[in-house]
């Protein structure tokens, strides 16, 4: 079985048999680590890869895309004429 050094090196392959066949479940979040079942294809093994959080990222808004309501006001206010 790889030590989890080699796991994450070779990420994407089973631990125990180095397969890339391998199907990932949901992924479950707590706090600042999150936990994904994946299974083998090829040896049947079951296994969790563990994730951990290391940062963020804002998402850009692409130009000309709408506004949502979070956003300030943009211009002078509407008025009636
Ligand atoms: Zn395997």
């Amino acid at each position: 079985m790889k030590s989890n050094r080699e796991y994450v090196r070779d990420a994407g392959a089973c631990p125990r048999c180095s397969s890339i066949d391998i199907e990932g479940g949901s992924i479950d979040v707590e706090g600042d680590s999150a936990f994904q079942k994946v299974g083998c294809n090829n040896c049947e093994l079951e296994w969790n890869d563990v994730y951990q959080l290391i940062g963020y990222q804002v998402i850009e808004r692409a130009e000309g895309e709408r506004h949502t309501t979070d956003d300030p006001p943009v211009g002078p206010p509407y008025r009636e004429v």
